[in-house]
């Protein structure tokens, strides 16, 4: 194989995220095509449930639409001051909306309005594939190759993540949600569950979907009693959770391509990329983007990031362009996912064990849900649409009957 070989589509695919979608794409292609439209209301399981949801992530925020959907009273029990969590954006970096969290959609467009569950709601969100202008660069022993970007993903434009959530699910489910809301106990039985937040108010419900990061669980945040079953426990404290960062730094110029692989930068532990985050929005500012999880990130993650981290990369970035990024830097930010302090970390491990997730996501007695984008059934995890999957499968649990219309 030459050089241009190995450096596959594959390669750069499984930086944008997409080799845990993998599985999930071939189990796509055998499924029925899915047509949203309005569930039908089930008055007598209104009457019935009242669920409480601890996290106002992707998975949290899906979970309480979709029960709203069904006419069923549910209320979301936010820690942090605001909802969001991994989706989080900022609007003044840039002249266009910039994803500090997830970025890309890496599964086909239709998963928006499936995510809406309602034909009688258009989804306007705009998206951009990756046309052939986009390059790929491949900067291997003091040199750099250019080929034609073929990657599967798609963009927002000028939008993100967070911003079809905040068009589409937040308005009906903005009043159940209480922020500054931090759960640190859940007690069940056969009645129902009781929760008690960080000041010891308390909460009632017949069920609870826990919808915070695998990390969350794993550090302990939560104490359950009776405790969970030792299996799940097992599961959580084996899980390889990796941590993540971004930074977004402006240029004068765009001396860079479409994205750019430095040497191993995908391995089994971790892996980096610099990309074009302005690609595909309308804008004139020159915005490169560092997405970097597990041990690709540590470095990163270890300087101080007002300066140690800019110098680092412009140092990384001016050895391949010939110190044009120090000439032409302007600004940057920096998103560090392990100091975010109810996340502490991107995402369970692409190259994790795909037989735990379906043990997260196990209900408990009838009363415990799980939701998130970790809490899947192994097939694929740690995107959003995960996380929005999860959520359709934990209301349907908790229902016991499905929500997505044929
Ligand atoms: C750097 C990075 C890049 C990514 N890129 C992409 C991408 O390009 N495309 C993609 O699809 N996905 C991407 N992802 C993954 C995506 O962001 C996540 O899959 C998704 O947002 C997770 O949603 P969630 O609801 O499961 O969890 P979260 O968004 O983490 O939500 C959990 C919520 O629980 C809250 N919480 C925690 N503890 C408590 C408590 N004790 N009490 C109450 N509330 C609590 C948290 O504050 C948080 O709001 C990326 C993630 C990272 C970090």
């Amino acid at each position: 194989m030459n050089k241009i070989d190995r450096r596959s589509f594959i390669k750069l695919a499984s930086m944008l995220g997409v080799t845990a979608a993998l599985p999930s794409l071939l189990t796509a292609c055998d499924a029925e095509p899915e047509t949203a439209v309005a569930p039908p209301v089930n008055s007598s399981a209104a009457s019935s449930h009242t669920v409480l949801i601890i996290g106002a992530g992707a998975a949290g925020m899906s979970t309480a639409y979709l029960l709203t959907q069904q006419g069923i009273d549910c209320q979301i029990l936010e820690a942090a001051p605001t909802y969001g969590g991994r989706i989080k954006r900022t609007d003044t970096f840039a002249d266009f909306p910039i994803p500090l969290g997830a970025e890309w959609l890496h599964v086909e467009e239709g998963e928006l309005q499936k995510i809406v569950n309602d034909d009688s709601v258009g989804v306007a969100t705009e998206i951009v594939a990756y046309g052939p202008e986009a390059m790929a660069g491949y900067y291997e022993e003091g040199e750099l190759y250019t080929e034609e970007l073929t990657d599967s993903d798609l963009k927002f434009v000028d939008s993100t993540w967070f911003d079809f959530y905040d068009s589409y699910i937040v308005p009906s489910i903005a009043d159940k949600m209480r922020f500054n809301t931090q759960i640190t106990r859940v007690a069940y039985d056969e009645t129902g569950v009781e929760l008690t937040d960080q000041n010891g108010e308390t909460y009632e419900a017949t069920q609870l979907i826990v919808a915070v990061p695998l990390k969350i669980l794993q550090d302990g945040d939560i104490t359950f009693a009776p405790p969970l079953p030792s299996n799940k426990q097992e599961a959580i404290a084996e899980a390889n959770i990796w941590g993540g960062i971004k930074v977004f730094l402006e240029f004068s110029e765009q001396f860079y391509p479409t994205a750019l692989s430095l040497p191993e930068n995908m391995t089994n532990t971790g892996q980096q990329l610099y990309y074009d985050a302005a690609y595909g929005q309308d804008t004139d500012k020159h915005i490169l983007g560092l997405f970097a999880v597990g041990s690709k990130a540590e470095p990163y993650q270890a300087l101080d990031p007002a300066t140690a981290v800019r110098d680092y990369i412009l140092a990384e970035l001016d050895e391949v362009f010939n110190g044009r990024a120090t000439k032409t830097y302007v600004k940057h930010i920096v998103q560090n996912w392990n100091e975010e302090p109810f996340i502490r970390a991107a995402y369970y491990a692409d190259s994790a064990d795909w037989l735990l997730p379906p043990v997260f996501s196990e209900p408990v007695d009838d009363k415990l849900f799980f939701a998130g984008t970790a809490f899947t059934n192994g097939n694929d995890w740690g995107g959003v649409h995960n996380a929005a999957q999860s959520a359709r499968d934990a209301v349907e649990l908790v229902l016991g009957y499905p929500v997505m219309s044929e």
